[in-house]
């Protein structure tokens, strides 16, 4: 998906009510508005979307595709680079480890295999997360983390405001 820029986008409002870490269990509650827009053909388009739980309207702004193309270029061209580069040291010390017999090269291969590989492919995989639309900027509470039992509950110190409210854009599925 992130090789493409995608035409759909979802926008979603985000506000994240409380955290409740159990033993072994994080549980969050959040409640989420969300809406799909479609790119503008030329230039920005403001789109505005508001949280169903403060009301908060959080505007979006997304860019038309060549200013989006734009924008992701040099994020690719080096993530590119990187995994050319990290997926070639690994390269380089399995063949010359091996071809060579070079102990110190083969020892080293395994982890430099382990450590850059998955790297290395999830940079070719996914270039760049940038999709050309600038999410609202995120407003934080004051919060307060108390025990229950066995649990540890952090919640808003005051009025039940919640802990956060922020925006995220994605790809439309
Ligand atoms: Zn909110």
């Amino acid at each position: 998906m992130s090789w493409t820029v995608p035409e759909q986008i979802k926008l979603t409002m985000v506000h994240q009510m409380e955290i409740r870490q159990e033993p072994g269990l994080t549980r969050s509650s959040t409640r989420e508005s969300w809406c799909l827009v479609r790119r503008p053909d030329h230039g920005e388009l403001r789109a505005v979307l508001k949280c169903g739980r403060c009301g908060r309207e959080g505007v979006f702004v997304i860019q038309d595709l060549a200013t989006t193309k734009r924008l992701r270029r040099w994020p690719m061209a080096r993530s590119l680079a990187s995994a050319v580069v990290l997926i070639g040291i690994v390269a380089a010390l399995w063949i010359i480890g091996f071809t060579d017999g070079d102990i110190t090269l083969q020892v080293l291969a395994f982890p430099a295999s382990l450590l850059f590989l998955p790297v290395g492919i999830y940079l070719l995989a996914s270039p760049s997360s940038n999709i050309g639309v600038r999410p609202p900027e995120s407003v934080y509470f004051k919060t307060d983390t108390v025990r229950e039992g066995l649990s540890y509950v952090t919640r808003n110190s005051r009025r039940g405001e919640g802990l956060a409210c922020s925006g995220n854009a994605k790809p439309a599925a």
